[in-house]
């Protein structure tokens, strides 16, 4: 620890600069750079973070020297203005502002008029010729002192404030006569010595060292700790104290307060964007008692009410932006016509405002492409795909669930596939409320304008699904009680029937009552551009997760090199075809299975010529069927009942039949390659539906590229089984057509050993497809569906930082992708490499994917921009 604790900004002399927001904080560092600008700012001193964690670490004591530095910039500020901390005749008066490296909530709020009691309330007085404006200082201090520093409920200043407001008969604060101000403070001092400790303190150093050990201890707050702990910001970090001669905003009617963007935070358009109020301090701009103006434009706007401390702030604002080179968000104080400016950082912006900014920036040659890119957080971009709450309403959830899948809808309650057709064929929109949801009410899903669930995480089926069709969902809202026989869903105490209206935003997971209007998703040129130089960066290719023509058209408009994982089982689930599956399955022998095989294989050739087509020039992978059988039956005897009417098959016999395939434990059971080993007419039918498809798009033109996939393969064995039939029939159907063309024939890695035993495989592999989702589940021993309740409680405790399902493992999922990566890659150096999982569309995770080397990452069509702009950053980070 340096011996300096206290370091001087504006006026004669600054230490500081903005490099040093690690001992000086934000608000400190950005004052002092701002001071070295030559931009007024109120001369002050910030105590550094250094002297936070000396206080924290010795009982709330000072570094020796600390006081005599403070009495010294005390000093120095009295000088330059020409007034004395304390003093009777000519006081100083000044704020006390916390402030870490970064804002965060839970920190002490700031402390204005500092310096003010019984005394020197008189100075101030004769000084300034106004009393209204001294005694509403004082009041004020003892107001936020009392509150902030000594605890009292602010309600009870409020309340009293209320009444005086009354007694005079008047409106707003700043309309009360020094009479009855001088009143109210009387008033308030009893509150403080009633509800406090302490009397009110009327020595001002110790107001000054009781604000500043409420700042540092506002340090271990809850709400900071809580706050620390979500962004992982270590404890050790403190905060910094800035003690700031005040300036007065408050003074009368050549005197303003307000807080201005130097952009258009919500679309980033390049205009001033802020708010003020005439005779007015600190926070009373967003406190929301007066309505603030516009700083720009029309009448009543600072523009024309205060034309020369107006262009200086333009003036301003501009050398910040230029100097900064982003977007500032900014603080400023009008004194008798004269600007003073308080506070200035990066602005928070939307994502759409992000793209524009950065975009606008290089063109205006403040930054580089590069920087443009790295300014952009990937997930930030989602935002620009779906339509969002219009963010100007403000409205109260009923219900708060997971933002499984982003975007806002509304529409109207319905619990049913079948209630979900009746009433969008009516042209209602609809939103589809289920307990959970299964591939039985994929149907229903389609025609959903959202979807919303009480149980379930983030790679629950309605999750999922929702992402894959880019429609909003809110999961595993587990406030909702929904009574299906009822037709019923209670949310927040109050009972919804189906045909009530609601609102879903999947993007903050919260679900609102009514109609809330939104606003329309804009791709337009800043977001093309923008992309491009992502493109030109990346390294990686990006792929799409998609199982029908519409999701590979639309992931191909988001930037799409083709189709990573293409589920053939999603193709099952159509209302026309789901009993020619359940056939299938049911079949008693051979013979009858290929004779439905035989109804479902035009279907098949039917999809997969969509798909192919879409997907013109770019390579498909395919995966053959991967879920266990039963998922395709029905459970409940109603609808076992209607199957076996439909079928002409006796009840009985059906029901015992599906019993018969029922499994303890389907996750680990027959499905994938295991299924296609026991039943090879299932994947020699796929196989076939998938090359003749790819002969009939070529004959049409298109350039198709199909990969066929294994799923769950864990042997060697269990491959080499399934290549050798694969290729005959591939070869066969070519032959057949007189077609040429390349196909590939592959495996997922998505059961452990597969990973460990990846060189082996490889022999008949010619491209390894990692499934993460799979893979973290086995590796972790984590079943998908149910982890979510401990997974929370892990993250909760700091058992583990973060959700192996969301971010791809680094320490030991990630490890398996390395080493089946090096393996495979050791036995056959072409081999191509993908991920498939969900993982394909977290920035963190792509991240991972780069580091590792693989070839390409493939995510739902809505990630696929996320996952561009992050594979550029991880290419631009090396
Ligand atoms: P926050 O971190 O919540 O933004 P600040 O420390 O920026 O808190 O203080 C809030 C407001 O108080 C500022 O925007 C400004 O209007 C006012 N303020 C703080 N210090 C002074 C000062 N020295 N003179 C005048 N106003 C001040
Ligand atoms: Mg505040
Ligand atoms: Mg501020």
């Amino acid at each position: 620890m340096s011996s300096k604790y206290v370091y001087d900004f504006g006026g004669s002399s600054t230490d500081g600069g903005a490099d040093m927001k690690n001992l000086l904080g934000g608000k400190g560092a950005n004052m002092a750079e701002m001071s070295n600008l030559g931009i007024p700012v109120p001369p002050g001193f910030t105590i550094t973070t250094e002297v936070c964690t000396h206080f924290m670490n010795n009982d709330d004591g000072y570094p020796d020297g600390l006081e005599k530095q403070v009495a010294a910039s005390i000093a120095r500020l009295e000088k330059e203005f020409g007034a004395t901390f304390g003093d009777h005749d000519n006081p100083l008066l000044v704020s006390v502002r916390s402030g870490s490296r970064v804002s965060m909530p839970g920190m002490m709020d700031t402390v204005l008029n500092l310096g003010l009691n019984d005394s020197t309330v008189e100075g101030l007085i004769s000084r300034t010729e106004n009393p209204r404006f001294a005694y509403d200082s004082y009041r004020r201090f003892i107001q936020m002192y009392g509150n902030v520093v000594m605890g009292v409920h602010s309600e009870l200043f409020e309340e009293k404030l209320g009444e005086a407001r009354e007694r005079a008969g008047v409106q707003v604060d700043n309309e009360l006569s020094p009479k009855d101000l001088e009143a109210l403070i009387e008033d308030y001092k009893a509150i403080v010595a009633k509800h406090a400790d302490q009397p009110f303190p009327e020595d001002v150093k110790d107001q000054l060292y009781g604000s500043v050990a409420a700042v540092f201890h506002s340090w271990n707050s809850p709400r900071a700790i809580s706050y620390r702990k979500m962004h992982s910001y270590p404890a050790d970090w403190g905060t910094a104290v800035n003690v700031q001669t005040m300036v007065f905003g408050n003074m009368g009617d050549d005197c303003a307060t307000g807080v201005a963007f130097t952009r258009d935070p919500s679309t980033g358009d390049k205009r001033f964007f802020g708010e003020y109020l005439v005779n007015a301090q600190g926070e009373d701009v967003v406190a929301g008692i007066r309505t603030p103006l516009p700083v720009d434009g029309a009448e009543g706007s600072l523009e024309h009410v205060m034309p020369e401390a107006y262009q200086e702030l333009v003036k301003v604002y501009h050398r910040l932006e230029k100097h900064y080179r982003d977007m500032q968000d900014i603080e400023f104080t009008i004194q008798n016509g004269k600007l003073w400016m308080l506070q200035t950082r990066s602005g928070k912006r939307t994502g759409r405002a992000a793209v524009r900014i950065a975009v606008d920036m290089v063109h205006e040659g403040l930054i580089d492409e590069k920087t443009a890119m790295m300014r952009v957080e990937p997930e930030q971009l989602e935002q620009l795909l779906h339509p969002m709450v219009d963010p100007s309403v403000s409205a109260t959830s009923i219900a708060h669930g997971l933002p499984a899948s982003p975007g806002a809808a509304s529409g109207h309650i319905v619990f049913s596939v079948e209630q979900a057709l009746e009433r969008t064929s009516k042209g209602e929109d609809v939103v589809l409320v289920r307990t959970e949801t299964s591939p039985e009410d994929i149907d229903g899903m389609k025609v959903a304008r959202a979807i919303l669930t009480a149980r379930g995480g983030m790679t629950s089926h309605a999750a999922v699904v929702a992402r894959g069709m880019g429609k909003c969902c809110v999961a595993g809202c587990s406030e909702l009680r929904i009574d299906y026989e009822a037709g019923t869903v209670t949310a927040n105490g109050k009972t919804y029937h189906a045909g009530d209206e609601i609102t879903v935003n999947g993007t903050s997971g919260h679900v609102f009552e009514g109609v809330l209007p939104t606003v329309k998703p804009t791709l337009d040129d800043y977001f093309r551009r923008f992309m491009e130089w992502a493109d030109a960066a990346r390294v990686l290719k990006v792929r799409t997760n998609a199982d029908t023509p519409e999701d590979a058209e639309n992931a191909r408009a988001f930037g799409a090199e083709g189709i990573g994982l293409c589920r053939t089982e999603h193709m099952f689930f159509g209302e026309d075809r789901i009993d020619v599956v359940r056939q299938m399955i049911l079949a008693e022998d051979t013979e009858e299975r290929k004779e439905a095989l035989a109804k479902i294989l035009p279907m098949q050739r039917d999809d997969f010529v969509g798909v192919f087509g879409a997907m013109d020039g770019f390579p498909v992978t395919v995966r053959l069927l991967d879920p266990p059988l039963h998922e395709f039956l029905p459970s409940e005897p109603e609808d076992i009942d209607a199957l076996a009417a439909r079928l002409g098959e006796d009840r009985a016999e059906l029901a015992a039949e599906i019993a018969a395939l029922h499994e303890s434990n389907p996750m680990l059971g027959h499905r994938g390659c295991r299924l296609g080993i026991s039943y090879p007419e299932i994947y020699e039918t796929q196989v076939r539906a998938i090359m003749e498809a790819a002969c009939i798009v070529q004959r049409d033109g298109v350039e198709v590229m199909p990969e066929i996939m294994v799923p769950l393969v864990g042997i060697r064995g269990e491959l080499a089984h399934l290549r050798e039939k694969i290729v005959r029939v591939a070869d066969e159907v070519l032959k057949e057509q007189g077609s040429r063309l390349d196909y590939l024939v592959g495996t997922m890695i998505e059961v452990p050993r597969a990973a460990i035993a990846a060189g082996r495989i490889a022999e008949y592999s010619d491209f390894f497809s990692f499934g993460t989702n799979d893979l973290t589940q086995l590796t972790f021993g984590f079943s998908r569906d149910d982890a979510q309740k401990f997974i929370e409680t892990y993250i909760e405790l700091g058992v583990m930082a973060r959700d192996p399902f969301d971010t791809l493992d680094d320490l030991g999922v990630a490890e398996l992708v390395r080493t089946a990566a090096e393996k495979g890659r050791a036995t056959r150096p072409d081999i191509k490499l993908g991920i498939c999982g969900e993982h394909g569309g977290d920035p963190e995770s792509v991240r991972i994917c780069h580091g590792i080397g693989l070839d390409y990452v493939s995510c739902s069509p809505f990630r696929v921009p996320i996952a561009r702009l992050a594979a550029a950053q991880a290419a631009l980070e090396r």
